[in-house]
C-alpha cells in the first residue's frame, strides 16, 4: 500500500509501542497500574447523563444538527465566558461547536495553511498541533518549552524570517504535558507578536477549570486585541469527565472561525444535538461535582507528589491539570528507557516525555487517573524499584 506523502510524514505513534509493551506485560499476568492516559477515570456527573437521556427521547434531536452548533449551546458558551472571564462574545459568529477540541485543532490548519507554510508549535506538546499542520501539507516549526522559561516559548528567540512566514501559532495553558500555567502578561506578549507578524493564534485551553489551591487560570481572550488575532479552544472532556462524548468549542475572531467553519461544513455535520443539550446542562447546572472531582484529583496529587519526593524524586505540585511532569530520576537519561524499565519492573505505566517532542526528553508524565489505593500501591512498587 502506498500512502499519501502527508501520511508518510506523520511520525510513528510512540504510544502504540507503549500499548504493545503493556499488552505483553498483561499477557504475563502482571497487574498494570496505568498512569499513562490523559482520560479521567471518574464518571460523567449524573445531571449531565439525565439531561442526555431526556434529550434523546425527543425526535427533534435525531436529525442533522446545524454545522456551527445550536444557538442555545453557543449562547451557553458565551454566557460562561462572560461569567468566568468577563469576556464578551457574540454567540452567532464568535463561537462554534466542535466534535471535541481535538477536531477543531486538527482542522484549523486546513483553513489557513498552504503547502509549505509554517506553523509555530510548542515542544513538548499535545501532538495534534504538529500533526494537523502536516495533514495540511504545512511545515511545523518548533518553539521549545524549557523549564528555565517556565515552559513558555521564548518569543524573542523565534527567528524573524520564520515569524514573518508563519501562519498559525499554537499555545496551550494550563499546559499538557508540562502542567505549566500562564498569566495575562505572557498572553499579551503573544498577541503583540501575532500582530507584528500577522499570525493567527490558536490557544488550546481544556484545563482552565482543572486547577488547585484556589488558582484561577486566565483566558487568552481576556487580553486586549486577542480577538483580533486569535481563537481559543475549549473542551468539556476533561472537566466534566466527558472525553467519550465529543464536544468542545472554539471562540474568538469571527473570520478565523468562519474559515474553520468552512472546512467543517464540508467534512462533518456537527455535534449530535443530544450531546449539545447535555453540554448546556454541564455548564449551566450545578458545579458541585466539578468541585468534588477536583478535590479528588488534588488529594491524589498531594499523595503522589509527596510520596515521590520522599523517594528523592524532583517532583513539584502542579497548580493545574491532572498530570505530574518531572525529571526522570538519575542515572536515567532516556525517558523511553526509564518508562520501559518502570513498566517491566513494577507494572506501572508513565508516559516518556519524548513522546511529546524532543524537548520532552529527560522528563516523564504521570496522569493522576487512578484511585488513591492504586496510587498508594504504585508508590510502594516504585519504592522497591528504586531501592
Ligand atoms: C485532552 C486534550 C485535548 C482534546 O480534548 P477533546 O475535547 O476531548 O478533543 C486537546 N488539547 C489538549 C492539550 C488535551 O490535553
Amino acid at each position: 500500500m502506498r500512502y499519501a506523502n502527508r501520511i508518510e510524514k506523520i511520525p510513528p505513534y510512540l504510544f502504540a509501542e507503549i500499548d504493545r509493551a503493556i499488552e505483553r506485560k498483561k499477557a504475563e499476568g502482571a497487574d498494570i497500574i496505568n498512569l499513562g492516559i490523559g482520560d479521567p477515570d471518574l464518571p460523567t456527573p449524573g445531571n449531565i447523563i439525565r439531561r442526555l437521556q431526556e434529550a434523546v427521547e425527543d425526535s427533534k434531536n435525531h436529525r442533522y444538527p446545524s454545522y456551527a452548533g445550536m444557538y442555545a449551546f453557543r449562547k451557553t458558551i458565551a454566557d460562561w465566558y462572560k461569567r468566568r472571564f468577563d469576556v464578551s462574545l457574540e454567540p452567532g459568529k464568535e463561537i462554534i461547536a466542535l466534535i471535541g477540541s481535538k477536531e477543531g485543532i486538527a482542522h484549523a490548519p486546513l483553513a489557513f495553511v498552504n503547502p509549505g507554510d509554517i506553523t509555530l508549535v510548542p515542544d513538548p506538546a499535545y501532538p495534534v498541533y504538529k500533526i494537523g499542520t502536516l495533514l495540511a501539507d504545512g511545515t511545523p516549526v518548533t518553539m521549545p518549552l524549557l523549564e528555565e522559561n517556565g515552559f513558555k516559548p521564548d518569543m524573542e528567540k523565534i527567528d524573524r524570517k520564520i515569524a514573518k512566514k508563519a501562519k498559525l501559532l499554537f499555545i496551550n495553558y494550563p499546559n499538557n504535558p508540562t502542567t505549566a500555567t500562564a498569566e495575562l502578561e505572557f498572553f499579551r506578549e503573544v498577541v503583540d507578536f501575532a500582530i507584528d507578524n500577522e499570525i493567527i493564534v490558536c490557544h488550546d485551553a481544556p484545563y482552565t477549570e482543572m486547577t488547585f489551591d484556589n488558582y484561577r487560570a486566565r483566558s487568552f481572550l481576556e487580553v486586549k486585541n486577542a480577538k483580533e488575532v486569535g481563537i481559543e479552544f475549549h473542551s468539556l472532556s476533561k472537566i466534566y469527565n466527558m472525553t467519550g462524548w465529543r464536544i468542545g468549542s472554539a471562540a474568538g475572531n469571527s473570520e478565523i472561525l468562519a474559515g474553520l467553519g468552512k472546512v467543517k461544513e464540508n467534512v462533518d455535520s456537527g455535534v449530535f444535538q443530544v450531546v449539545q443539550h447535555a453540554a448546556i446542562e454541564a455548564l449551566e447546572g450545578s458545579q458541585d461535582s466539578v468541585r468534588k472531582n477536583m478535590k479528588i484529583f488534588q488529594d491524589r496529587r498531594d499523595l503522589m507528589v509527596e510520596g515521590l519526593q520522599d523517594l528523592g524524586w524532583s517532583v513539584e505540585k502542579p497548580k493545574a491539570t491532572f498530570y505530574l511532569w518531572f525529571r526522570i530520576p538519575k542515572p536515567y537519561t532516556s525517558s523511553i528507557k526509564f518508562s520501559g524499565d518502570l513498566l517491566a519492573k513494577t507494572g506501572i505505566v508513565m508516559t516518556p516525555g519524548i513522546g511529546f517532542g524532543s524537548h520532552g526528553e529527560g522528563y516523564v508524565r504521570c496522569a493522576l487517573t487512578q484511585k488513591k489505593e492504586r496510587l498508594e500501591e504504585a508508590l510502594k512498587r516504585i519504592k522497591r524499584f528504586t531501592s
